[in-house]
């Protein structure tokens, strides 16, 4: 198995509005979109869209949600076999109020997510013992996520950590077991109190994270590109391609399951390549609408990149 994702799976009912409503007020919404997200999920969904051999380790709840997930990802030949589910819990839900100015509210109950545990990983070493990369983030339980890092550190297998949402206290491990820790511009802020709005301060956050323990950092920011700083605390800039947005959701996500996927099939290239092929296939999903589905296959790609 390639790459490994330990991570939530969410559901996303999305109502469209003229406005959002005020307290205590009922109004009318436009239209309903109803589709598969989630960190972890759209990680995997990213990388298995690129052509990698992709398992899933996540929960659901025993309802419908549960079968959109199921049905979503067999469709792209991604292993669902560890993705359990539990009566305590309802399929975690993003619900997702969008305005026409743009304005939106949302508001998450991760739900089964949240009974995610260590022993739900455990089950799946035998995976995570063969495969080339390990992706985890913090919308699980976070004792799940720490599990991860564990097996894939003490396996020898390279580990993306993606520290979102954002958190303010993690446990040392995540910082010492990750072999690339991942963060966008707000949540590198949160974890270290550096607000990230120039090369000097993203290059100042990740030089404290490195000094918590973490080995290459990457801090993604936005249509600028990422700023990786790598073991030997050399700091660069990687531009992302000029291209024209028009949805932005879930750009991170297409990045982190695009190096995931470089990663797992093209270990030799160097890291910053890696990164460059990475910003030009997320640069790709924010020019298309919605989340997955936005996420470009290796045919829609140029043949560069491969
Ligand atoms: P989200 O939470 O929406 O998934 P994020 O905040 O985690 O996103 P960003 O830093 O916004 O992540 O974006 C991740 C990567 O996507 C960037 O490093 C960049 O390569 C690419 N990207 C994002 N926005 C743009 C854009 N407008 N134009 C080109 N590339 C973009």
């Amino acid at each position: 198995m390639a790459v490994v994702v330990v991570g939530s799976l969410i559901t996303d009912i999305i109502s469209y509005v003229e406005r959002l409503p005020q307290p205590g007020e009922t109004i009318r919404g436009k239209s309903l979109f109803i589709g598969c997200g989630g960190k972890g999920a759209n990680q995997c969904v990213a990388a298995a869209k690129l052509g990698a051999e992709c398992t899933m380790i996540g929960k659901l709840g025993s309802d419908s949600f549960s079968e959109m997930h199921e049905t979503s990802f067999k469709s792209l030949g991604i292993n669902f076999e560890h993705v359990s589910r539990t009566d305590e819990a309802f399929t975690g839900v993003a619900q997702i109020l969008v305005e026409e100015t743009g304005q939106n509210s949302i508001v998450i109950v991760p739900g089964a997510n949240d009974k995610l545990g260590a022993e739900n990983v455990r089950k799946a070493v035998a995976l995570i013992k063969e495969a080339c990369v390990v992706v985890a983030q913090l919308e699980v339980n976070i004792e799940a996520s720490v599990e991860a890092l564990k097996l894939a550190f003490t396996n020898e297998v390279k580990i993306i950590f993606n520290a979102a949402p954002a958190a303010s206290n993690l446990p040392s491990e995540v910082y010492q077991l990750s072999s690339v820790f991942c963060v966008n511009e707000s949540e590198a802020e949160m974890l270290t109190g550096e607000k990230v709005d120039s090369i000097e301060s993203a290059d100042r956050s990740a030089q404290i994270l490195q000094e918590r323990g973490c080995k290459v950092v990457l801090i993604t920011l936005g249509s600028r590109g990422a700023y990786l700083k790598d073991e030997a605390n050399n700091g660069i800039l990687i531009a992302a391609p000029p291209v024209k947005a028009v949805d932005t959701t879930g750009a991170g996500d297409s990045f982190i399951g695009a190096l995931a996927y470089y990663m797992a099939y093209y270990p030799k290239l160097p890291l910053q390549t890696m990164v460059e092929r990475s910003c030009q296939v997320a640069a790709f999903s924010v020019q298309k609408p919605g989340t997955q589905i936005s996420f470009p296959t290796k045919e829609e790609l140029p043949e560069e990149l491969f």
